[in-house]
């Protein structure tokens, strides 16, 4: 997935600019930012739903255009749309009947799996239950990229747990590629190997996340010692439990006393960009 200096400008404004970015083909990513940061519409840009105002986007090939979602791409929005009034095998059969790719074994595989009957009416599943329904739908369409928008919000952290964890097994078994996006910072470690970071509609912060957290570093201090990071490096301090808190830009730190210098983790580098919500614009 490549996008070029895309855009979208609703009425009120402009809701993504400037959006350049890749996404190699097999990697989980996470996509990331505060609430109205653009996400759901680049997600849409990508799916083919929404059409973009400036730049070009290209999903495996294609061009999505704002007129229909590309087969190659699965897309599972927060508000999961199944037919209350169908059964889960029913739902499978309507997934069938709607897509060329279709796996129908595959499909009642993951059901199985998540212990669904497949004679239940969606309407007297649970949340959870619900949820392993909808993924059973977008991965049996055999997707090439799966797009899932806070798609564990209605679940308890356990099922959570599981879910994200059976999905990014199967994905990258498959060799799909996952854009997943969650505000639950500390769940995407250990499950994402790409992020995407964005910010008041612009891409603040892209990358492989090894990269990203080797470019990085975490001084932490005494709460009014002089930070010994280069100032034109730091992206955010703050003060915690008595200790300064300092992100920066990875540079050789001279040694300091009362100072350590740590590699951050993603949940605390992507808030730092969050709380900083500057222009500093960084790939890796
Ligand atoms: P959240 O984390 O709250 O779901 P988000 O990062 O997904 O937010 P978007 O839903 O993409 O953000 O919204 C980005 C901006 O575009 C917001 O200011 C929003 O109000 C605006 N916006 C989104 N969709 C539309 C629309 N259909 N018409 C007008 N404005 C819209």
């Amino acid at each position: 997935m490549q996008a070029d200096a895309l855009g979208k400008k609703y009425p009120r404004g402009w809701a993504l600019q400037e959006c350049s970015l890749e996404i190699p083909a097999g990697r989980v990513v996470a996509l990331v930012g505060p609430n109205g940061a653009g996400k759901t519409t680049l997600m849409g840009m990508i799916a083919g739903l929404v059409r973009p105002t400036t730049g070009r986007i290209e999903v495996f090939g294609d061009t999505p255009n704002g007129h229909g979602m590309p087969a190659s791409v699965s897309y599972l929005t927060q508000q999961k749309p199944l037919y209350p009034q169908f059964t889960v095998i029913e739902t499978l059969r309507f997934g069938k009947n709607t897509n060329a790719r279709w796996d129908q074994a595959y499909a009642e595989h993951l059901v199985a799996q998540a212990n669904v009957p497949l004679s239940a009416k969606v309407s007297t599943l649970s949340g959870g239950q619900r949820t392993r329904v909808a993924l059973a739908v977008a991965l049996g369409k055999r997707p090439r990229l799966l797009m899932l928008d806070e798609p564990l919000a209605d679940l308890d952290p356990l099922a959570r747990e599981v879910v994200l964890q059976t999905l990014v097994t199967e994905c990258r078994n498959q060799g799909i590629t996952v854009l997943l996006s969650s505000h639950v910072l500390a769940e995407l470690e250990g499950v994402c190997d790409h992020l995407v970071l964005l910010s008041a509609g612009r891409v603040r912060l892209t990358g492989g996340v090894p990269e990203l957290l080797q470019g990085h570093i975490v001084l932490v201090g005494p709460p009014q010692a002089p930070c010994p990071a280069r100032p034109e490096s730091i992206i955010d301090t703050q003060t915690v439990n008595g200790a300064q808190i300092v992100h920066a830009v990875a540079h050789p730190v001279r040694p300091q006393h009362g100072w350590q210098v740590h590699q951050p983790r993603l949940g605390q580098l992507a808030l730092a960009y969050m709380r900083s919500g500057g222009s500093t614009e960084v790939a890796a």
